[in-house]
């Protein structure tokens, strides 16, 4: 069997060498930090499980539960806790709740929506309004999330909906992003009813069984994955913890530069961040190399504070609340986490995440800790009235680390994929082309320890999926 070498020991790299291993096939990871696991990262303070990267997976995306099954820890994995589920939203300086019904950004329930104050009696009518839009045909070039949904709901929407839950997950500019590689499925739903909120509640699930939580994750953190795939790993997979310098073609196939030394390897899957794997290849193929590149990624840093849970009980609202860009200063989001899973936090303590960073407001990760966790306490206090003092705090920083789909992002990653095509051997996958969560990162990972198991005439078969 030919030599693979793997290029980042994130889950998307992991997941590729846990899926080679499964075929029998060794490979050499090649990691340029000390540890594992990319921007999954746990750590145990005082007895919370403070996730320093990703908190959960989406449940609707079944990759990373088929993970976690084969590798036994299904006793492991929680559930959001959804009956408790609120989200709050600034608007003129005081918490609003998300109302009830709203899925991703559309609404669907019409009381919640009438009597909210998140939005003005215009944009309510204009919501109820759309229910009775035709389908049309889709335009013909790509739209960017805000221009879609204000065409639907108005800008206020886009301003107090779409932006703030896309800054929470994205760290992303709905101006920017766009509608078809973010939310294809209501492009999909656009097609078929006209109406999103139509579409939405005719395509809903109407399995009467108890419906799955809308996030899961492991009892001790998402690092406890990280350890779990790389324990199953064993002999098959060769570890080096240097970043790769450089990669060139060699004869068939290709040679990696890693610490002044260079590595011969058969097949190559670039499994780092776009930005680095376009850096990796400009020796390769220089379109190849620009295509990367052109995949934009946001920076973000997380903060983690704990706190005696008497002190901030009356402060601690469902899940937590986000910061609409129009009343933001730093502050993107914050979680609850005890509320939103069980058994995080300790009885006595409460843990609150915070997001900032994100587009335009990448600044915050020059600043240093002690400066940042005084503006985010301030910030606490006046918008979520929290003063008390927190017992432990800890900042984390994600440079350049999460993808952004802005617009022509599916036309530009057609041309990559064909573009890859045409040189064997190399494979890329991550969070820069088809997804950002961490299942769509394990379903990259094991696409690509297919490619490199299958023969090649039944990979030219098979469907992307
Ligand atoms: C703050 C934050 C919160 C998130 N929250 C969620 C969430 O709750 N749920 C969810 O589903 N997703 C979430 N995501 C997204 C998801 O976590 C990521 O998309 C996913 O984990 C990325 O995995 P990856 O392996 O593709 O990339 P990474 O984890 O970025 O790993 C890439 C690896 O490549 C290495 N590397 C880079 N260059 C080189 C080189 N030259 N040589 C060797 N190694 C190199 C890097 O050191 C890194 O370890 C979040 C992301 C962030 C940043």
């Amino acid at each position: 069997m030919s030599s693979v070498a793997i290029i980042g020991g994130g889950i998307s790299g992991l997941s590729t060498a846990y899926y080679l291993s499964k075929a029998g096939i060794s490979c050499t990871l090649i990691e340029a930090r000390p540890r594992l696991g990319g921007v999954i990262q746990t750590e145990h303070i005082q007895d919370c499980v403070v996730e320093a990267g990703p908190d959960s997976f989406l449940s609707a995306k079944p990759h990373a539960m088929d993970l976690i099954r084969e590798l036994g820890m299904e006793s492991e994995v929680i559930g959001s806790n959804d009956h408790q589920r609120k989200t709050f939203i600034r608007r003129h300086g005081r918490l609003v709740e998300l109302p009830d019904g709203v899925q991703m950004l559309v609404p669907t329930k019409i009381l919640p929506m009438a009597t909210t104050s998140l939005v003005s009696w215009l944009t309510k009518v204009r919501m109820a309004l759309e229910w009775f839009r035709r389908p049309r045909a889709a335009p013909d070039h790509d739209r960017s999330v805000a221009e879609f949904v204000a065409d639907h709901y108005g800008q206020e929407t886009v301003d107090y909906l779409a932006e703030p839950l896309l800054a929470g997950i994205y760290g992303g500019d709905p101006a920017q992003l766009s509608i078809s590689s973010v939310l294809g499925r209501f492009v999909e739903l656009e097609g078929k009813y006209g109406s999103l909120t139509r579409g939405v509640l005719a395509e809903r699930p109407r399995s009467k069984g108890s419906a799955a939580p809308l996030f899961r994750t492991l009892r001790g953190g998402l690092g406890s994955l990280v350890e779990a795939v790389t324990k199953t790993l064993g002999n098959h997979t060769r570890f080096l913890h240097r970043p790769v310098e450089a990669v060139e073609r060699a004869g068939i196939g290709f040679r990696l530069r890693v610490a002044g030394h260079w590595l011969d390897a058969d097949r190559v899957v670039l499994a780092c961040e776009a930005h680095q794997a376009s850096r990796l290849t400009s020796a390769v193929d220089a379109r190849l190399s620009a295509l990367l590149g052109s995949v934009a990624y946001s920076s973000s840093m997380t903060m983690a504070l704990g706190f005696n849970r008497d002190q901030v009980r009356r402060q601690m609202l469902g899940f937590g609340f986000l910061v609409p860009r129009a009343e933001r200063r730093k502050l993107l989001a914050c979680t609850w986490v005890g509320n939103k899973f069980s058994s995080r936090v300790p009885e006595s303590l409460a843990l609150l995440r915070c997001f900032l960073g994100g587009v335009g407001g990448e600044s915050v990760l020059e600043e240093n800790d002690e400066a940042i966790i005084g503006t985010v306490r301030e910030e606490l206090r006046e918008i979520a009235g929290v003063t008390a003092e927190p017992i432990f705090s800890k900042v984390f920083r994600w440079p350049r680390s999460m993808a952004q789909y802005t617009l022509g992002h599916g036309k530009r990653i057609q041309e990559l994929e064909a573009r890859l095509d045409s040189i064997p051997g190399l494979l890329v996958a991550g969070n820069a082309y088809h997804g950002i969560g961490v299942p769509d990162c394990i379903r990259m990972g094991k696409r690509a320890a297919e490619k490199i198991a299958q023969p090649a005439a039944q990979i030219r078969g098979s469907a992307a999926t």
